[in-house]
């Protein structure tokens, strides 16, 4: 692939020098490094002359800005500012220039092609060797868009983990007082009824159904804060998924809603680490989304890759495409009395099992929850 090589076109005018013959002449960057070399870096290198004129450049420059004639103009066609109002690249490539420092602007915000990558730009001049004349300068472009996000996820997951922990200790000193509370609640409750005191009685109804929901949340929390699995035995998948199932049956005949379920035959046992839970919670989900009745289709079936395809089709409410990941963040929740645990719970467990969670709406309504589980090798 071939250099991208300015050639001395006629069209730009700004004057000319000896330093812009020099830069051609030497051959900077370019020359020194080698062709071939500065072709195959995955960085923008581009040599400009004293006047901004861009003398070279490698084709990953290309890709990365809008080069035209002349440095300056190009950098500022897709970004005027980083980040510092009445920025001017003119300004700042001419003062690298006649200073010879270097200067870096980093995470620059730069638009291409309807698209704004994240670039790190680096400015240097160049000089002629003996009489340290300069020469004119090159850029240096780095696209650092993917590692800035990786490094957001990781602060983002560093950050989750942290109160995670957080949250497995308040919920575990919460967990004696709690119970402590609702015990002598039930006990004033009896004595209450006995003396048939209602407003007390109702008064006491209250603090238990605050109080309950209480015990339900930091039940939750201790459940996604678990690091060890219950059970590791081995199992089939389907009798996870009917103990789940059979958990919630009453609730499902109670609102009308029928639960299918289709099998494969050829999937092999399962280590149980905690797939009741995640089964269970996406029942559960299910339902609640079908409060006027429906369908709950849960089929299984082995991919060709050796993973165990487990799908929950409800005909339900489905969700708004916009809170697709939302919903796995902890504490997501739309509904009234939600803790936003249970989806974040379930990716939490498949994970732990080297798996993942996906959910999508279905065509004609309702959601699909599809997990897929790597089969391991049971040796
Ligand atoms: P919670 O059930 O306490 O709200 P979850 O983490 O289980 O917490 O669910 C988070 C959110 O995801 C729910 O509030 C709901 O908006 C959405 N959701 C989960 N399952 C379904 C489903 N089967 N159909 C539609 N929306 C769902």
């Amino acid at each position: 692939m071939p250099v991208h090589r300015k050639q001395r076109s006629k069209k730009p005018t700004r004057s000319g020098d000896r330093a812009k013959t020099d830069i051609r002449n030497d051959h900077l960057i370019f020359g020194l490094l080698g062709e071939s070399i500065v072709q195959s870096l995955p960085i923008g290198v581009i040599a400009f002359d004293s006047d901004l004129k861009i003398i070279e450049a490698n084709s990953q420059a290309s890709k990365l800005i809008k080069l035209g004639d002349f440095i300056d103009e190009s950098l500022a066609k897709g970004t005027d500012s980083p980040g510092v109002p009445g920025f001017d690249w003119t300004k700042q490539l001419k003062s690298i220039m006649s200073t010879g420092k270097t200067r870096e602007f980093d995470s620059v915000h730069y638009k291409l092609n309807g698209k704004t990558k994240l670039l790190q730009i680096l400015c240097t001049s160049l000089k002629k060797a003996k009489t340290a004349r300069s020469l004119g300068g090159a850029v240096i472009i780095e696209d650092i868009t993917e590692k800035v996000d990786i490094q957001r996820q990781l602060a983002n997951a560093e950050r989750l983990a942290t109160v995670g922990k957080l949250a497995s200790k308040v919920a575990h000193e919460l967990n004696n007082p709690m119970d402590g509370i609702l015990r002598y609640i039930n006990l004033t409750m009896r004595i209450i009824e006995q003396k048939k005191l209602e407003k007390p009685k109702e008064y006491l109804t209250q603090c238990r159904q605050g109080l309950m929901r209480m015990v339900h949340i930091v039940s939750e929390l201790l459940e996604f804060s678990r690091r060890t699995y219950t059970s590791l035995e081995y199992v089939e998948l389907e009798q996870i998924i009917e103990d789940a199932v059979r958990t919630m049956d009453p609730r499902a005949g109670a609102c009308n809603i029928r639960i299918l379920r289709n099998y494969s035959r050829n999937i092999p046992q399962i280590r149980n680490g905690n797939l009741f839970q995640v089964f269970f919670n996406l029942i559960k989900n299910a339902l609640e989304a079908m409060p006027a009745g429906g369908q709950l289709s849960i089929s299984t079936r082995l991919a060709a890759d050796n993973t165990a395809v487990v799908e929950f089709r409800d005909t339900g409410t489905g969700f708004p495409k916009e809170y697709a990941d939302a919903i796995f963040e902890p504490f997501f929740t739309t509904k009234d009395k939600g803790t936003g645990l249970g989806l974040a719970i379930c990716k939490d467990i498949t994970e732990r099992c080297q798996g993942r969670i996906t959910a999508e709406n279905a065509h004609g309504g309702g959601s699909i929850f599809t997990v897929h589980l790597p089969m391991a090798d049971r040796t």
